[in-house]
């Protein structure tokens, strides 16, 4: 009996020492695993970093591009796109207009009534829809028969109280959210698709005349009285309410920015006819592209693989449609280097499947045991990984989106610098001591800025420190709601008699 108790203790001993060796050797090889993985975050951060000097060289030439852009046709990858919009909306405006907005995402048809001042701006209707994928790339004809179908529906809802009834034709505005060659007010040509849409043979065709066919073809009394880039009715709707606004920027589906330039210092437009000395240039900022702009293994890929490789550069950095892919890609790339989420998931392959509004939400999850972060995971085909993992994918979509927000702080500082409101004197003419700084407004909107709390705070940061606490006080960025498509409808009743011809 003896002698079997201590074989059982010597074999129990054995499996003990056995077992505890397993043991050691998993986590010694679990902390060299995590060591890579740490090791591979280290590499993401150095590699998405946004210094001050780097954010500096940045705002320097988007200032030097639109220079560029404004001195001849193609001087730039920023199209610097006349508009034809001199006069902005003020709040003395009167009448019923309509706008038809086709988004990145969604399109919105609204219907506002202004009895010639501001506080009787009155939005009377409005519809928000999201763009059915199948007409990313359908024909033309699809994709106008459906905005007309969409607005007489709009129509049909009115009923006795429309304006048809009281023998008015309606008058609208068509927003339109892509690269356009203005040639007036109400008619420019497409130069190109972007934000996944790929409808073939449009470019060249006068987008205007197609929507004006598609509402002409189902016997529509509706008058398409103005072509306006969702940027420029933002700004129109940020200057009805207040004239400090010379700017605007739309963070949604893509990203683009226009601004009130003064007419002389458009050099390629030799006779732009305004009576105000400026005119609103339509920048095309998401085809802005620097060497100083931080680009990494990640952006590489997204490019190569986009329908649009080569091409709109900036926006592939901050557009909303783009950063969940780029945070997908990192997951990816960790998952394939290491195996903290477990066996390489095909979901997580597929582009495109992790959307922005998920990075969001996952960055903002306040829970302890981030079970949002969890579903998100799950859902991408990576189910129960532990919480340092989970917390490790919050530093990632930490990373993605303060690189975005901070270059965004950059773009608009460029446009400050050039119009010399960003404290420095811009185009070397003044200097802040000579003229006392101005309040200068921004007006943002978009469904990234609107609904991304920590993009807008490290965009507001990154805003500071690049022009000082004594400039930024005076820079206001007025964020606003459905003010693209509310604005176009103001644009088009201040400005609704102007017919300028393009002269370039
Ligand atoms: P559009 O680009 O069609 O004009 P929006 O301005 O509403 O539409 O922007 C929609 C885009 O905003 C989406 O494609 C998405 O990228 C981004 N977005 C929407 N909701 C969120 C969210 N909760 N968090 C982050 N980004 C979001
Ligand atoms: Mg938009």
């Amino acid at each position: 009996m003896g002698k079997v108790m201590v074989m059982l203790t010597a074999a129990a001993a054995v499996v003990a020492c056995s077992v505890a060796g397993v043991m050691v050797r998993r986590r010694v090889k679990d902390r060299r695993k995590w060591r890579k993985v740490v090791g591979l975050l280290k590499d993401l951060e150095e590699s998405f970093e946004t210094p001050l000097g780097r954010l500096r060289q940045m705002v320097d030439a988007v200032a030097v591009e639109m220079q560029a852009g404004l001195v001849s046709e193609g001087g730039s990858k920023l199209k610097m796109l006349l508009t034809f919009v001199d006069d902005l909306p003020n709040g003395s405006e009167r009448g019923t207009y309509y706008a038809l907005h086709l988004g990145g995402s969604y399109f919105r048809i609204i219907k506002v009534h202004l009895g010639g001042q501001r506080s009787t701006l009155e939005v009377q209707d409005i519809e928000r829809h999201s763009i059915p994928t199948s007409l990313l790339n359908s024909t033309s004809e699809v994709l106008f028969d459906f905005l007309a179908s969409s607005l007489q529906r709009f129509i049909e809802k009115e009923g006795k109280e429309s304006i048809s009834s009281q023998d008015v034709k309606r008058e609208l505005a068509f927003t339109f959210s892509f690269p356009v060659k203005q040639t007036s007010l109400s008619s420019g040509v497409l130069i190109k698709w972007t934000k996944g849409f790929a409808i073939s043979e449009m470019a060249g065709e006068d987008i205007a005349e197609c929507l004006q066919g598609a509402l002409d073809r189902r016997g529509l009394d509706i008058h398409v009285a103005a072509l306006v880039n969702d940027t420029v009715g933002a700004l129109s709707y940020g200057h009805y309410h207040d004239p400090d606004t010379i700017a605007a920027v739309v963070f949604g589906t893509g990203s683009n920015a226009c601004y009130l330039e003064r007419t002389d210092a458009i050099i390629k437009c030799q006779n732009p006819r305004t009576t105000s000395g400026s005119m609103v240039v339509n920048m095309e900022w998401g085809n802005f592209w620097s060497s100083r702009l931080p680009r990494t293994l990640y952006d590489i890929e997204l490019d190569a693989e986009s329908l649009n490789s080569n091409d709109m550069g900036f926006e592939k950095m901050i557009g909303g449609m783009y950063l969940g892919d780029i945070v997908r890609r990192v997951i990816l790339r960790m998952s394939q280097e290491s195996d903290i989420f477990g066996p390489i998931s095909s979901i997580l392959s597929t582009p495109f499947v992790l959307r922005t509004n998920s990075v969001s939400a996952m960055h903002e999850d306040d829970t302890p045991e981030l079970h949002e972060v969890a579903t998100i995971l799950k859902h991408l085909g990576v189910p129960k990984v532990p919480l340092k993992v989970r917390k490790l994918v919050v530093k990632i979509c930490d990373v993605v989106t303060r690189r975005a927000a901070r270059l965004a702080a950059a773009g608009i500082s460029g446009i400050l610098k050039k119009v010399g409101r960003d404290g420095s004197g811009g185009e070397g003419r003044r200097r802040s001591s000579d003229k006392q700084m101005r309040r200068t407004v921004v007006a943002v909107e978009g469904g990234l800025y609107s609904n991304y709390k920590m993009f807008r705070e490290y965009m507001d940061e990154a805003l500071r420190e690049i022009l000082g606490d004594d400039v930024a006080r005076l820079v206001v960025i007025k964020a606003m709601e459905d003010g693209s498509s509310i604005g176009s409808a103001l644009l088009l009743a201040s400005s609704h008699s102007v017919r300028t011809v393009s002269n370039i």
